[in-house]
């Protein structure tokens, strides 16, 4: 567990919003570390950084890393099939559908890839 220093300011300004009616949340801020308030608004607020904090709903994450990994699997496998297909073709109009709809496919590998990082 993370050692958390707390000014004297930042105590009073978190007594003061937990006067206010903020609830004082579970998770800390991800810059600063200090313990996170959900205002009456909804809003969550750290009253170390001075500012309103954006969570991230992990759960919401991982079940788009899923979907992320399957569709890469599934575009992986596609591709494949159109590479067998395309070294077997002659006709010049297939080929070039082919070659468009792999270069598709990777552009979509490439983004879902872009999203990991
Ligand atoms: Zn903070």
């Amino acid at each position: 567990m993370k050692l958390i220093i707390l000014s004297e300011q930042t105590m009073k300004e978190m007594a003061e919003l937990l006067r206010k009616g903020a609830k004082m949340l579970s998770i800390s801020c991800p810059e600063c570390s200090s313990p996170l308030f959900q205002m009456k608004n909804g809003e969550i607020y750290c009253s170390k950084c001075k500012k309103n904090i954006k969570i991230v709903d992990e759960k919401e994450n991982i079940d788009q890393l899923e979907i992320n990994i399957k569709l890469q699997n599934t575009i992986l496998e596609k591709i494949k099939l159109l590479e067998k297909a395309l070294k077997f073709e002659e006709d010049l109009n297939k080929i070039n559908d082919i070659t468009t709809t792999i270069s598709y496919l990777l552009d979509i590998l490439k983004k879902i890839n872009e999203f990991k990082k």
